[in-house]
């Protein structure tokens, strides 16, 4: 190989966005991926059956359009196309009944009746506000640019979703609706912050939208990689990184790796108490994933769920609580809250003629063993009878299969992490992108601002790296475009 800049470990969306920073800064970059295929968290497969095309790990992409880096990136001329469904969101009711959240602030909460305008309070003030705060809550913590919207904002999203749910709304479905929402925080509904994740997600419906990209979110990866070659960057498949030390000579390393796997290939390298630090790093709860090839969609009791891209499946705010207040605490609840996609109805190109492919997990403590297939779908059967009558096979994947695709995600947390109050602005430490050793930095989901498919993390890392060691020799012009005077870095 020529003289390399700077190597990333892990073509996750992190580790390609932090290569294409440095790329566009540059630098010559070459990205080591461990596993055959490149993406890690967003990959597509034939999971189940020939033709059927399944999300590996990510499926459904509010924060990828959002990505104030990935905006200004030309993705769609490298074939990544964004496809909306006609609902973001589907809840239903045990009475075949369901809630929907549509992409229209104004159509969701005329749908809402006696909650409507709370929603609108909430949620709506969320969206209005969004273009200020997109800044702070996609990125690390610095001095905000709009600190009465980011007070407005931080004085609800700090709360529990339990608190903020049965406080705003007076319809127990609404409740419901808005803790199927936050229980994607992977927290306990009555942990603080998870109101946050409950607002940001719900305003999201409103902003760029729930969307899913057309032949699955590999199509994601393959725009960054293109885009990435464009700029002379490079990316090695099946090259598992074991130590730092058999790495080509390069000024600068970025690793889209979590505490547990930086400290396997760079462990040795680090002050005790850095070491210390990252091995005290906490891992959360994890997923239990099915994927399903379906002969015919899903038979929704609710027929109005076959508009929505994405399925909230738990019925009452208690049973969600529950659920998510077992896995925390190292138990299975019997009915699990299950998160499910149904990309298909939108994307008939994933699935041969008039078939079918569905995701879905539930969350479970990590590393669990146990076998949550029964239980997920008795929940599906619970809302649309007839569901296994149309299933034509399934992949299965344990915390540990999810672990094994991808060494980031101990003990299957997607999350690379819980992400509460502790973790949440300083991960994995309080130097967040930077580590102590000068040139070595961390890009991945385990730093601001975490968990999602939106390249933020990579972005700020990258950000970082040229300041610290390639501004003076490149001179300000190579900067990236996105505006960095925010960045805190
Ligand atoms: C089941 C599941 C569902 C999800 N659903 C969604 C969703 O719908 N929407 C969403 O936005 N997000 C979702 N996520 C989360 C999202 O996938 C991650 O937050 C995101 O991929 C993190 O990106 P990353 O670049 O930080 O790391 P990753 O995507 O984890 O990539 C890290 C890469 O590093 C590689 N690697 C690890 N060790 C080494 C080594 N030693 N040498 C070389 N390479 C190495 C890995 O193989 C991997 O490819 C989901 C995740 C999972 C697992």
């Amino acid at each position: 190989m020529s003289q390399i800049d700077a190597i990333v470990i892990g073509s996750g969306p992190n580790g390609l966005s932090a290569a294409i920073v440095l790329a566009q800064a540059g630098c010559k970059v070459v990205v080591f991926e461990a596993e055959k295929t490149i993406g890690g968290g967003a990959r597509s497969a034939e999971l189940t059956l020939p033709g059927f095309v399944h999300d590996v790990c990510s499926a459904v992409h509010p924060f990828a359009v959002a990505s104030p880096f990935w905006r200004t990136l030309p993705l769609a001329a490298r074939g990544l196309e964004w496809i909306e469904p006609p609902a973001m969101i589907g809840h239903p009711f045990d009475d075949s009944s369901a809630i929907l959240i549509e992409r229209s602030l104004d159509a969701t909460v005329a749908a809402l009746g006696r909650d409507g305008q709370a929603y609108l309070n909430i949620i709506g003030t969320v969206v209005e506000d969004w273009p200020r705060l997109e800044r702070a809550v996609l990125g690390p913590v610095t001095l905000p640019r709009h600190p009465f919207a980011l007070a407005r904002f931080g004085l609800s999203a700090l709360r529990s979703a339990e608190r903020l749910a049965k406080s705003a709304f007076k319809e127990e479905r609404t409740r419901a609706m808005f803790a199927g929402i936050a229980a994607h925080a992977l927290m306990p509904l009555d942990h603080a912050l998870t109101a946050g994740v409950g607002l940001t997600l719900g305003a999201m419906c409103h902003v760029p939208g729930w969307p899913i990209p057309r032949g699955g979110s590999q199509r994601i990866t393959d725009a960054l990689v293109a885009h990435l070659q464009s700029l002379g960057g490079e990316v090695v498949a099946d090259a598992r990184v074991k130590s730092i030390d058999k790495l080509p000579p390069a000024k600068a390393i970025l690793c889209d790796l979590s505490p547990k796997p930086l400290l396997a290939v760079a462990g040795h390298t680090f002050p005790k108490a850095y070491r210390q630090k990252l091995e005290r790093y906490r891992y959360g709860m994890g997923a239990f994933k099915v994927d399903w090839a379906l002969a015919a969609p899903i038979p929704w009791r609710a027929d109005e769920c076959r508009r929505a891209g994405t399925v909230h499946l738990g019925g009452s705010l208690k049973e969600i609580a529950d659920s998510e207040k077992a896995a925390w605490e190292g138990r299975v609840s019997d009915r699990p809250y299950v998160l499910l996609s149904q990309p298909t109805l939108f994307d008939p190109s994933r699935a041969p003629v008039g078939k079918h492919v569905v995701w879905g997990y539930c969350h479970v403590p990590g590393g669990s063993t146990v076998n949550m297939l029964d239980r997920i779908e008795r929940q599906i059967e619970r809302f649309a009878p007839g569901f296994r009558d149309r299933v034509l096979a399934r992949s299965v994947m344990t915390p540990a299969d999810i672990e094994s695709h991808n060494a980031n995600l101990v003990g299957g947390d997607i999350a690379s992490g819980v992400p509460d109050l502790r973790q949440f602005f300083t991960r994995p430490t309080r130097s967040t992108y930077s580590t102590p050793v000068k040139g070595l930095y961390i890009c991945s989901a385990a730093t601001p601002p975490g968990v999602g498919v939106h390249g933020m993390c990579g972005y700020f890392a990258a950000q970082r790296a040229i300041k610290d060691l390639f501004r003076e020799s490149m001179g300000d012009g190579r900067k990236s475009q996105v505006d960095s005077r925010e960045d805190g870095v």
